[in-house]
C-alpha cells in the first residue's frame, strides 16, 4: 500500500488516473491488516486496488466524473466493494472516467482528462481510462472497471494491461451507478492474467441485492491456468479482420493466432453476420436505457442543485442542464427519443430484435468452436484531444466490443504486442459463464 502511493506521488501528476485518494484510511487498514491473524488469510490479502467512480463507496465521493455528482457521499458500499475488503485488499482510491461511462477515452470526465502512460499524449481509452491507466502505470496491481460497451475492455488494450468483462449476471451490479442496466458489468483489471483470474473470482457470485445476479456457481478460475490448450477450437470472424482494422493490429492478431495453433489449437473462419448492425443496436438500447436511469438525478435526491430555482420545474431542468455535461445530455435526448410514443415501435423495439439476431450468430459459432478471437480495439490509443474524427474505425471499434454486451457473454482483452510503442490488445470471447476458458487461453501466451 505504501509502495502505490510513492507510485502515484510519483507519477499521477501526469497519468491523473485517480479522483480522489484515501491514503490516510488505507494506510491505518493496511496496519490493521499487518497486526491480524494470519489463518485464513487469502491470495489477495493487503494487496491494493482502486476503485472505478461509478461503483459506489461508503464515505468516499462517487462522482461518475460529473458534476451532478461532485459532492455525493454514499452511505453503503457497493457488493464489489464489500467483497474485496472481505478479501483483505485495501483501496487506495476512485478512478478517473468518462461522465456516467460514456465514451471511450476518458476525455468527457467533468474534473480531468487521462493520460496513457505508454505516451502521455495519448488517450487511456474509456470509459475505465483511469483504472486501466493506474495498473499500466504500476499505480495500484488491480483495479475495477465496469463495461457496457467495451469499457473494461478497450481501455485494457489501450493500456497494455489484462482486462475481462465477466459474463452478464456473474458479478452483482449493486451499488453500480447504472448506465445502461441490461449491458452494464463490473470487470476486473491487472497486469497478469492470474491476477485477474484472482479478481474475478474475490468479486463473483449471486448477490441478494441485485435480481439479475447469477446463482450459477463461481468456479475457481485460477484451477484453468493449466496452460493446456491442446484441441481448442479457435474461430476467428471475418469481420473481425476486415476494413478498418489498423495492419499492425491485424498483423499481431494473426501472430497471436499462430502462437495458439502451436500449441495445439485449431483455427476456422466463420461469420458474425449482424456484427454490422451492432453499434446502432447497442446506441439505440444504452442510450434508452440511459435516459430512464438518469432520471433519477432530478436536483432533488442526489447530487447537484442549481441555484435560484423558482418553481419544481426549473429545479429539475436547471439542475440537470447545469449538472450534466454535453456528452450525457446528447445520450438522455436519443433514448428518450427511441423510447417515445412515436419512435419506440420503429428504434428501441427492433434494437431489441436485432439483438436477439447478433446473440443468436455466437450462439451458433458456439456451437462448433471454444472461443472467438480477434482484436479488441480497431487501432492504438488515439492522440489527446485530436480524438478520432475518422467514423469508419470508430464504427469498426464498436463492432468488435458493444455485441459482446449485447449478447451477455464473457469477454477478456490481453496485450499481444506493440505499434509506434503503443499496445495492441488481444480479445478472447467465450461462451456464457465459460470465463473459465477465456483465462486458460489468455494465461497460454504468458
Ligand atoms: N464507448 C462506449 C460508449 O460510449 C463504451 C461505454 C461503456 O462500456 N461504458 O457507450
Amino acid at each position: 500500500t505504501e509502495d502505490s502511493f510513492k507510485q502515484i506521488a510519483a507519477l499521477d501528476g501526469q497519468v491523473k488516473a485517480f479522483l480522489a485518494l484515501t491514503e490516510e484510511e488505507a494506510l491505518a487498514k493496511a496496519a490493521a491488516l499487518d497486526n491480524s491473524p494470519k489463518e485464513g488469510r487469502g491470495p489477495l490479502f493487503g494487496l491494493p486496488i482502486g476503485i472505478k467512480d461509478n461503483i459506489v463507496t461508503k464515505g468516499t465521493a462517487t462522482t461518475c466524473a460529473s458534476k451532478m455528482l461532485e459532492n455525493f457521499v454514499p452511505v453503503y458500499d457497493a457488493t464489489v466493494v464489500e467483497k474485496v475488503n472481505e478479501a483483505g485488499m485495501v483501496s487506495v482510491g476512485k478512478l478517473n472516467m468518462d461522465e456516467f461511462a460514456m465514451g471511450s477515452t476518458t476525455e468527457r470526465s467533468a474534473f480531468q482528462t487521462t493520460h496513457n502512460p505508454w505516451n502521455l499524449d495519448c488517450v487511456p481509452g474509456g470509459s475505465s481510462g483511469g483504472s486501466a491507466a493506474a495498473v499500466a502505470a504500476g499505480e495500484v496491481p488491480f483495479s475495477l472497471g465496469t463495461d457496457t460497451g467495451g469499457s473494461v475492455r478497450q481501455p485494457a488494450a489501450f493500456c497494455g494491461v489484462v482486462g475481462m468483462k465477466p459474463t452478464y449476471g456473474r458479478v452483482s451490479r449493486n451499488g453500480l451507478v447504472a448506465f445502461a442496466s441490461s449491458l452494464d458489468q463490473i470487470g476486473p483489471i491487472t497486469r497478469t492474467v492470474e491476477d485477474n483470474a484472482l479478481l474475478l473470482n474475490a468479486i463473483s457470485g449471486v448477490d441478494h441485492r441485485d435480481s439479475s445476479s447469477s446463482q450459477q456457481q463461481v468456479p475457481d478460475f485460477k484451477a484453468a491456468l493449466t496452460g493446456d490448450i491442446k484441441g481448442l477450437r479457435v474461430a476467428v470472424p471475418k469481420e473481425y479482420l476486415g476494413e478498418g482494422i489498423a495492419e499492425d493490429v491485424k498483423d499481431k492478431v494473426r501472430a497471436s493466432l499462430k502462437v495458439l495453433e502451436s500449441l495445439g489449437a485449431t483455427i476456422g473462419e466463420v461469420t458474425l453476420p449482424h456484427s454490422k448492425y451492432a453499434s446502432p443496436t447497442y446506441y439505440a438500447i444504452a442510450t434508452a436505457e440511459a435516459s430512464s436511469n438518469l432520471a433519477r438525478f432530478d436536483g432533488i435526491r442526489y447530487g447537484y442543485r442549481a441555484e435560484g430555482a423558482k418553481n419544481l420545474d426549473e429545479i429539475y431542468l436547471r439542475s440537470r442542464a447545469e449538472g450534466f455535461g454535453t456528452e450525457v445530455k446528447k445520450r438522455i435526448l436519443y433514448g428518450t427519443y427511441a423510447l417515445s410514443a412515436d419512435h419506440h415501435e420503429d428504434l428501441y423495439v427492433k434494437a431489441m430484435k436485432v439483438r436477439t439476431l447478433i446473440s443468436q450468430d455466437f450462439a451458433s459459432v458456439f456451437e462448433n468452436y471454444d472461443v472467438i478471437v480477434g482484436p479488441t480495439s480497431a487501432t492504438t490509443a488515439y492522440e489527446i484531444g485530436g480524438a478520432v474524427k475518422d467514423q469508419l474505425t470508430l464504427y469498426a471499434n464498436d463492432i468488435l466490443t458493444v455485441s459482446v454486451n449485447l449478447a451477455g457473454i464473457p469477454a477478456i482483452s490481453i496485450p499481444c504486442g506493440f505499434s509506434d510503442g503503443l499496445p495492441i490488445g488481444l480479445q478472447i470471447i467465450g461462451k456464457h459463464f465459460d470465463e473459465e476458458t477465456l483465462y486458460r487461453v489468455a494465461h497460454a501466451f504468458e
